[in-house]
């Protein structure tokens, strides 16, 4: 059998893309916000549902350039069960991360511990919807409201995700998404941030483009978080076929619900009521007194089979060597459990079926 990875990027026919990037050639525009960047981010817009919005060079800058357009100081309640972008775009603007818990069962923030967290310097939330998992919003939104708290959400995992009918660019001050190569829809590298207030959009616009508007205007001290011309091809193509990348990944996931459904100690990941999923992970919960080993164990016996799988989220951002004995607040350790139990299966539209069951089986027999 071939190596298995966790995921296995996306890609067009290779005529499709040499097709689209053809004008390219013609126009010798490669960035800069150009015929590619506009159209991907009006299909984009239509797609996510969003109000508003801005592409980026990556979902990481458009979420550390959503925190400082919005100019807070202060801190800020997240959580530590993420990637490593979340807590570094937090602390990167020069705000303290304040780590609240996780629910047990979908990983997401859980807002019952939000309002015993918020001092007189909490500025903002930034929740993560962790696996396309969407977070309490209706809650959080009561929290911001209530607190005058901004909220950032990291909707990197949500991409064609929508809650109760609504695409999750929708919930909070800003939603970012990541189009990184090992995502659902991907521009190899590539991200946006949704919004509905144009005055905020403005200020993206400057950081992501050097606060310049024209020849001789420079508004803003900007940066540089411009998504080029190929990426934007790549992701005019990709997003053709998305739905269908999703449809295949819905298949895997239910044959993955099928094969490991009754495992003593096995737990995995239902997607919610009211929302529609992406399948961008497959995520499961091993835990060791019932299922008799460990989450350890269970990689390194796949491991044995060429399956090559990932401890995601593990370690949590607040065990991160740069981020012991700084002091932040918050126990989390419902956070600390699931990141010792967990691992995510190989997931992509392109997986075979006999494999998931091969996956399966190795998990049964452990
Ligand atoms: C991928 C990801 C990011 C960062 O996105 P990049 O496009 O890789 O910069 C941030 N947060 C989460 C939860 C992610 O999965």
């Amino acid at each position: 059998m071939e190596k298995i990875l966790v995921t296995k990027a996306t890609l067009p026919e290779f005529d499709e893309f040499t097709n689209e990037i053809k004008d390219i050639w013609k126009s010798h525009w490669l960035t800069n916000m150009g015929v590619k960047h506009q159209a991907l981010q009006k299909e984009l817009k239509e797609y996510l549902e969003a109000e508003n919005i801005e592409l980026f060079t990556n979902g990481h800058m458009a979420l550390e350039m959503a925190l400082q357009a919005l100019d807070l100081q202060g801190e800020v309640i997240t959580t530590p069960f993420t990637f490593a972008s979340t807590t570094h775009a937090i602390v990167r603007n020069g705000l303290t991360p304040v780590f609240c818990d996780i629910n047990p069962d979908d990983f997401t923030i859980d807002v019952n511990k939000i309002e015993s967290l918020i001092t007189d310097k909490t500025c903002a939330i930034m929740p993560v919807h962790v696996y396309g998992n969407v977070c309490d919003v209706e809650a959080i939104e009561k929290i911001a409201q209530k607190y005058n708290l901004k909220v950032v959400y990291d909707a990197c995992h949500t991409f064609g995700v929508k809650y109760k009918g609504v695409g999750t660019a929708n919930f909070g001050d800003v939603s970012c998404f990541s189009f990184h190569a090992t995502k659902v829809f991907n521009t190899i590298e590539g991200g946006a941030a949704c919004f509905k207030d144009q005055v905020l959009g403005q200020k993206l616009y400057n950081l992501k483009n050097f606060g310049i508007h024209g020849p001789e205007s420079v508004e803003a001290v900007g940066a540089n978080a411009k998504l080029n011309e190929f990426c934007a091809a790549m992701g005019l193509c990709n997003l053709r076929h998305v739905d269908d990348e999703i449809e295949k990944r819905r298949k895997i996931y239910e044959l993955y619900c099928q094969g490991l459904t009754g495992i003593p100690g096995i737990r995995f990941n239902k997607i919610k009521e009211n929302v529609h999923s992406n399948y961008a992970y497959y995520p499961i919960v091993i835990n060791p007194d019932e299922y008799g080993a460990t989450r350890d164990d269970v990689i390194d016996k796949l491991a044995e089979h060429d399956i090559f799988v990932r401890k995601y989220f593990y370690p949590l951002t607040n065990e991160f060597d740069c981020y012991v004995g700084k002091g932040y607040v918050g126990d989390t350790p419902i956070a600390h459990r699931i990141s010792q139990q967990v691992l995510t299966l190989p997931m992509y539209g392109d997986l075979d079926d006999v494999v998931v069951e091969s996956i399966c089986k190795i998990i049964l027999e452990q």
